[in-house]
C-alpha cells in the first residue's frame, strides 16, 4: 500500500465532467421546489422524499429512467425550478470542493420555454451561481438525449451548442436509454459538431445491449474527445481507446455498482483496469449524484479505499484529468495552478 494516507477528499480541489443536471438535483432541493409548488397549487405529484425516500439509491437501468419521466422532469418544469435546482446543483458540488464542472443537459422545450429559452436559463443560472460561490468554474454540455431522437433533433442540439458556445456551452453528448435506438443515425450531427470544433463525449458501452461492435466503432469514428462509463467494451475495441491517446474515460463507479450495470462491487470495477494504462486520462465522475448519493469526494474515497492508490498516485491522477477538460486553456491554467 506504500504511501496510502488518508487524504481529506473534500478539500482536495476536484474537476467533475460527467453530472446530469437533473440527475444532480439533492433530493432536499427537489423537496424545497415541491413545498413552493404545492403550496402554490402547481403540482399533484407526491413528496420527492416519499417518491425517493433518502438513502434509496439502488436504482436500476428499469427503475432509473422512469424516474427522470415520470418524475424529476414533472417536477422540475419551469423557469423557477429550473433556476433554482441549477445553483443548487452548483452549490453542492462547489461544497464538495469540485473547482471545475462540466454539467450536461438536455434542451427541453417547458411550457411557453422553447430549447433556446432553457439553455440560456441555465446558463444564467450557472452565471448566478459562480458569482455567488467563487470557488467553482462551470461549462455546459448539451446532451442529445434520446437514442430515438431523429437525426433532425440531433441537428438541433448541434445549433444549439454553436448558437451558445461563446457563454459556456463546451460540448456535445450523446446519452439516455441504451436499451433504445441505432446510433448511427446521428453520425452527420456528431460529424458537423467536430468540424465546428464543439467536443464530443459519448455514452460508450453502457449495457450490453449497447456494445455491440458494429455500435462502439461507429462512435470511435465520430472520433470523440471522451467516453462515458466504457463498461462492455470488446477486446479489439480497447485496443483502439488505448492506442488513442488523452482521450478522457469518465469512469462512475458508484453509480455503476448502484445501478449494477457491472458485475460485482466496487474491486470490480473497470477503474481497475484503465487508471494506469498509458494513453486514456480516466476520470472519476458522478453521474448523478442526486440519485446515486455518491459525491465527487466520496468516490475518490471509494478508489483509494478499493483499489489501494498510493498518494501520489491519487494526486497524479486527479490532475491529468485537467488535460481532457473541455473548458480550454484558460481553465486548464487556472486548474494547474489550483491542483498543487
Ligand atoms: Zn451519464
Amino acid at each position: 500500500m506504500g504511501d496510502v494516507q488518508v487524504l481529506d477528499f473534500k478539500s482536495m480541489p476536484k474537476i467533475e465532467l460527467h453530472a446530469h443536471l437533473s440527475g444532480s438535483i439533492s433530493r432536499q432541493c427537489l423537496h424545497e421546489i415541491w413545498i413552493e409548488k404545492k403550496a402554490a397549487n402547481k403540482t399533484d405529484l407526491e413528496d420527492p422524499l416519499i417518491v425517493m425516500p433518502l438513502g434509496k439509491h439502488d436504482y436500476d437501468l428499469e427503475t432509473f429512467f422512469p424516474l427522470f419521466s415520470s418524475y424529476i422532469y414533472r417536477l422540475v418544469d419551469d423557469a423557477d425550478s429550473l433556476h433554482y435546482s441549477t445553483i443548487s446543483v452548483i452549490e453542492d458540488f462547489a461544497k464538495d470542493g469540485v473547482v471545475y464542472l462540466e454539467l450536461r443537459t438536455t434542451p427541453r422545450a417547458l411550457g411557453s420555454m422553447d430549447k433556446i429559452a432553457y439553455v440560456n436559463h441555465v446558463l444564467t443560472a450557472i452565471d448566478v451561481a459562480q458569482q455567488k460561490f467563487e470557488s467553482i468554474q462551470v461549462r455546459l454540455i448539451l446532451s442529445i438525449a434520446d437514442r430515438r431522437n431523429t437525426l433532425v433533433e440531433a441537428n438541433e442540439v448541434v445549433a444549439l451548442a454553436l448558437r451558445f458556445r461563446d457563454s459556456g456551452v463546451v460540448g456535445l453528448d450523446l446519452c439516455g436509454d441504451p436499451t433504445k435506438g441505432d446510433v448511427s443515425l446521428f453520425t452527420p450531427a456528431f460529424e458537423a459538431a467536430r468540424e465546428a470544433g464543439i467536443k464530443i463525449t459519448v455514452h460508450f458501452a453502457e449495457a450490453e445491449c449497447s456494445a455491440s461492435e458494429a455500435e462502439l466503432e461507429t462512435i470511435m469514428d465520430w472520433m470523440p474527445d471522451r467516453l462515458g462509463h466504457v463498461i462492455h467494451v470488446p477486446e479489439s475495441v480497447k485496443k483502439q481507446i488505448t492506442a488513442h491517446s488523452g482521450i478522457g474515460l469518465e469512469l462512475c463507479l458508484s453509480c455503476n455498482v448502484q445501478a449494477k450495470m457491472i458485475v460485482g462491487s466496487f474491486d470490480a470495477h473497470h477503474f481497475g483496469d484503465w487508471w494506469h494504462v498509458d494513453g486514456p486520462v480516466v476520470v472519476p465522475c458522478t453521474d448523478d449524484v442526486g440519485v446515486f448519493g455518491s459525491p465527487v469526494s466520496n468516490e475518490w474515497a471509494l478508489i483509494q479505499e478499493h483499489f489501494h492508490l498510493g498518494r501520489n498516485d491519487i494526486l497524479g491522477l486527479a490532475r491529468k484529468g485537467i488535460d481532457v477538460i473541455f473548458g480550454g486553456e484558460e481553465q486548464k491554467a487556472r486548474l494547474r495552478e489550483i491542483m498543487w
